[in-house]
């Protein structure tokens, strides 16, 4: 018997057809649109599209894709994945092609702010009802379930703060009520998390990110068992019509390559910068699944094998004049948006605008963020650049 591949090696090689002489050792991006057929090789209608299907369209299927969609699938262990053009496209198709009118979603109170806002403001719309509960309470998550629920969407690590869900107590909860568990792992990657082995449904990731790392595609995916993300293809893709560029995917392609050596490195930078944030007297609170302050370092060390780049942190004085002065003054460390590429990036995301627009919470659940995030928090993506200058650049603006 074979062994399989490590992670390190399917990163690189997943995915790769049979090998003959003189084929390139790096294939170049298939950019085309439309292929030559046959009228006995495919129907016209996506309906009848068979899963040995010859391409067709780019828009059904295209050769740079497939080898993306294989490479996701074996690096979370899923059968088969289909990739999105943005992650918010992939999430997004997920639940058009689960929920139907009268079902009912679970919805983790802190998760990407763009997800949030989809489900107040347009699930609603299409009568789909909604529950928003604190998904690292489990028992919060067993009452929140209904007969007609059919998916619950978690986040871990959650973005801003860096809350983890335990995904095997979740799924656990979810199927014993008829339901689905997708969890968004773009923040863990598949090199600190594989939902999936711990009874998720589907993982979905933002290639944008850490898979791709360099914060130069758009890209999303969703992984789990090929006969669940075949309709979702189907639906969601094909009609709903948010292809990958195939041009982003070969860039995806070519970050994930690196995605082992990046992420042990943003690991090690980021126990540097939020052990220097931690120590800082301008400083009142860290949020990095990797320190032994987190509220749930148990969870974090049973369920991430690598605790990735992400932190928040927040201040003691007044947020918004250090937020103007790192985006006047930061030299290595850009203020903006996104996380997961190489270079080291920092965003304040203000709490009453986060809560009131993107995760409506008020009262109790709005003061459970409050604890993690004051009035706001800083966003870090550690990069992967010189720790002592990231270090240098944040000490300046700190003082
Ligand atoms: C960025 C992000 C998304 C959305 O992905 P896009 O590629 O920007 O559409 C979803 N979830 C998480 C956790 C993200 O960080």
């Amino acid at each position: 018997m074979t062994k399989s591949p490590s992670f390190e090696t399917m990163a690189i090689h997943g995915g790769e057809g049979e090998r003959h002489i003189g084929d390139p050792v790096t294939p170049a991006p298939v950019l085309s649109t439309t292929y030559f057929t046959h009228p006995d090789a495919v129907g016209f209608s996506a309906t009848d599209l068979k899963a040995d299907a010859p391409h067709f369209y780019t828009r059904w299927s295209n050769p740079t894709l497939d080898l993306l969609e294989q490479r996701l699938a074996l690096l979370e262990g899923g059968e088969a994945a289909v990739s999105f053009a943005s992650g918010m496209a992939a999430i997004t198709g997920l639940f058009s092609t689960r929920l139907s009118a009268g079902d009912h979603l679970v919805l983790a109170d802190v998760c990407y702010a763009g997800v949030a806002e989809y489900v107040h403001h347009h699930l609603p719309r299409q009568g789909v009802s909604v529950s928003i509960v604190d998904a690292s309470n489990p028992v919060e998550v067993a009452a929140a379930l209904r007969p007609n629920t059919r998916l619950v969407h978690i986040e871990t690590p959650a973005n801003p703060i860096l809350k983890l869900t335990d995904i095997a107590a979740i799924a656990e909860l979810a199927h014993g009520a008829g339901a689905e568990l997708s969890v968004d792992s773009t923040i863990a990657t598949p090199m600190g998390t594989n939902p999936l082995a711990l009874g998720a449904d589907y993982v979905c990731h933002s290639l944008t990110k850490y898979l791709c790392g360099h914060g130069d595609a758009l890209g999303g995916a969703v992984i789990g068992a090929r006969a669940r993300l075949d309709a979702l293809r189907k639906e969601a893709l094909i009609h709903g019509g948010a292809v990958l560029s195939p041009f982003s995917a070969y860039l995806i392609l070519r970050g994930m390559e690196t995605l082992p050596l990046r992420m042990e490195k943003h690991q090690a930078n980021a126990a540097a910068l939020a052990a220097f944030f931690e120590s800082h007297p301008a400083v009142s609170r860290v949020n990095w699944p990797g320190l032994a302050s987190h509220p749930q370092a148990d969870l974090a060390r049973r369920q991430m094998r690598n605790f990735s780049g992400l932190m928040s942190f927040v201040v003691k004085g007044d947020p918004l004049v250090l937020a103007r002065r790192m985006a006047d003054s930061l030299h290595t460390v850009s203020y903006a948006v996104s996380l997961g590429k190489t270079k080291t990036l920092a965003f304040f995301i203000g709490t009453d605008d986060l809560l009131r627009s993107s995760y409506r919470l008020t009262g109790r659940p709005a003061e459970a963020y409050r604890a993690y995030a004051g009035d706001g928090v800083f966003r870090v993506s550690v990069g992967l650049e010189s720790i002592e200058d990231i270090i240098t650049d944040f000490a300046r603006v700190l003082g």
